[in-house]
């Protein structure tokens, strides 16, 4: 999956317990409840070793920016003047794309707002194409990393879609302190910082 620091996610064994794990957090991943992590069999390491060597942190190198611009192999499913939709590489299930800006914007922040709301346009044109497809594809889950601690490792705004399958292993894992309930006092002044910030 392009763009997601998996390297961070992956648990520390490479034994079967590692696979499907999405409901367990008693390995060493879970150490840090600031970090939403996202499980993968252990194989993907290796891959994303090799593939750390490409990416970028300038326009001039950034790897979506050379998709975008068709300088290195890609396949397309949705373009226009300001999106484009590419097949990931490496997919969680087939059918899995991204949806990205054609201009080089590294976070959500600096997005224009009516690029990012053609973005989700978008993202609802394919989630609906997906599940009309032959394809299989149970469910579907949205995912955008924005900034290196959500798992974003290219520096390029992009929505992932990822058609779903009961049982293919794909999850969200949560810290153990997850499941302790905020007090709603705690909601409420989370809720002020954030209004406050409301631009
Ligand atoms: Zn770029």
């Amino acid at each position: 999956m392009w763009g997601l620091n998996f390297n961070s996610f992956l648990p520390s064994t490479n034994d079967d317990s590692a696979r499907g794990a999405s409901n367990h957090s008693t390995n060493e991943t879970a150490k840090d409840p600031n970090i939403v992590r996202i499980t993968r069999l252990p194989k993907v390491e290796i891959q994303l070793e090799i593939m750390s060597g490409v990416k970028g942190k300038d326009k001039m190198d950034c790897i979506i920016c050379q998709l975008v611009n068709e300088e290195i192999e890609v396949t397309k499913v949705y373009e226009d003047d300001s999106v484009v939709a590419v097949m990931d590489i490496q997919p969680f299930n087939t059918g899995h794309l991204f949806i990205s800006p054609k201009k080089h914007v590294e976070f959500m922040s600096e997005l224009d707002e009516e690029l990012g709301a053609h973005m989700f346009k978008i993202a609802m044109k394919l989630v609906d194409a997906l599940r009309k497809s032959e394809l299989k594809c149970e469910g579907v889950n949205l995912f955008l990393a924005d900034g290196e601690v959500a798992g974003q490792e290219v520096p390029h705004v992009h929505l992932h879609v990822i058609p779903r399958i009961r049982g293919d292993g794909f999850g969200l894992r949560f810290d153990e302190s997850y499941f302790d309930l905020p007090e709603r006092e705690e909601l409420e002044q989370a809720a002020s910082s954030i209004k406050v910030a409301i631009e």
